[in-house]
């Protein structure tokens, strides 16, 4: 990622008008702000300052992913249908998958990669030697979302990282499983979201509970439940009618972050021959499991939870930038002034969006950089002098400062 960026060339700059027909205010901020653009429902492009935060995002849970020993790999997204015939996911599934014929072959566009991996498995692990084996690749998921009206929190074509991971035992994948959990949390509690363990049903994926990471709010298209004495909250579809007089009961709205499936030998393993020889030279089927997060949906709930009526206001941890500096006035001296202010910073590895332009008033500046939602302000004037004026997104206050000062509130 390059460190620094001048506004003036940034492609492409904030839009005026809220796209007519986007309801959901986490589209209509990030297309407004220059982040996503629509090519048709359901589908967006990252632009350059979108694709910042993501990468972001990813940086984060590929750090945790690695913490649990888990390794990054690409897979494919074309697949063949004789490998989903082989769990009975081809019929299963296909309303969700986009399946096609091309010269007389039936393919899909990948919605998950289960049945990829079993076959990975399956080439590639013999012994209990080779096991646990965890492995998780960031790539694009297509599915056919009917309801495609929550920007992009439900896109069409959207963005995975997605774990699988294979276990001689059960008590070996459940301990992992677990593990996997508690990375979850930690990812979102870095881009400062709260999020709920939740028992779910597993849908296409498996008969057995599931547990997704539900963040509160009003716009998500979930419903949960907690009660006391429970351990973790219940999604609507897994309660039961004893569930339901639960004491102390409350229902919450939420947005679904990231789900994990403890899969178990059968729907994937058996039927796939996903087998190892144990210690006792017993030939058994591997203990299966994935877990996924959805960046881009991460994306669109951080706005959802973290904005105003002027923009975005986005986590300190996945911000595009760290400091949006804006140079007002159309005197040689004061520009002079902002370009070396934005040097001294650049210098010291701040990443610094810079809003270079001089064909732009500073009311649209002011209320560029609201949009763009970079925690910290800074702007350079006639007025500031030999300081810089210090504002941050999430405060009104502003102060003077000098450059050796704002670096230090920056660390
Ligand atoms: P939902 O119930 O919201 O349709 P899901 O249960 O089908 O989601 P999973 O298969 O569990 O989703 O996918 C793992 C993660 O991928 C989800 O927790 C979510 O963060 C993300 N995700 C799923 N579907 C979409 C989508 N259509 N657009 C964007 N992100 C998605
Ligand atoms: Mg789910």
């Amino acid at each position: 990622m390059t460190r620094n960026m001048r506004y003036s060339r940034l492609f492409p700059k904030t839009l005026k008008e809220t796209p007519h027909d986007e309801v959901s205010v986490n589209a209509k901020y990030l297309m407004r702000g220059g982040f996503i653009d629509k090519l048709m429902a359901g589908s967006y492009t990252l632009l350059p300052l979108g694709y910042r935060v993501v990468s972001k995002i990813n940086d984060i849970i590929r750090e945790e992913m690695n913490a649990t020993g888990a390794q990054e790999l690409l897979m494919p997204l074309l697949h063949p249908k004789e490998i989903w015939n082989e769990t009975g996911r081809w019929d299963e599934a296909k309303e969700v998958m986009y399946q096609f014929e091309k010269n007389d072959k039936d393919f899909a566009l990948s919605f998950t990669h289960e049945e990829i991996v079993m076959d990975l498995i399956r080439k590639h692990v013999t012994s209990y030697k080779d096991l646990p084996v965890a492995i998780y690749h960031f790539s694009t998921k297509f599915r056919n979302e009917l309801r495609a009206k929550s920007g992009i929190l439900r896109g069409r074509e959207f963005m995975m990282k997605d774990l699988y991971s294979a276990h001689a035992t059960e008590e070996d994948l459940m301990k992992y499983y677990w593990g996997v959990a508690d990375a979850y949390l930690r990812i979102f509690k870095r881009v400062e979201l709260d999020a709920i363990i939740t028992e779910a049903s597993g849908g296409v994926f498996t008969k057995e509970h599931t547990h997704e990471f539900q963040v509160a709010s009003e716009v998500g298209e979930d419903t949960i439940y907690i009660a006391d004495g429970w351990k973790h909250a219940k999604n609507d579809e897994v309660m039961s009618d004893e569930d339901r007089k639960a004491p102390g009961l409350k229902a919450i709205k939420s947005i679904e972050v990231g789900n994990i499936f403890p899969f178990g030998t059968a729907k994937y393993a058996e039927r796939m021959g996903g087998y190892f020889t144990d210690k006792d030279g017993q030939r058994k089927p591997v203990w299966f499991a994935s877990y996924g997060i959805g960046p881009t949906r991460l994306m669109g709930t951080l706005v959802e939870l973290f904005h105003d009526d002027r923009g975005i206001i986005w986590p300190k941890s996945v911000a595009p930038y760290s400091v949006h500096l804006i140079v007002i006035s159309d005197k040689q001296e004061v520009k002079s002034r902002a370009d070396k202010v934005y040097e001294m910073l650049a210098a010291e590895s701040v990443e610094v969006l810079y809003d270079d332009r001089d064909d732009v008033g500073p009311g649209q500046k002011f209320a560029d950089a609201d949009l763009i939602g970079i925690p910290v302000r800074l702007v350079v004037s006639q007025k500031t002098g030999e300081q810089v004026e210090w504002k941050r997104r999430n405060e009104e206050k502003t102060e003077l400062l000098n450059v050796d000062k704002i670096l230090n509130q920056l660390r």
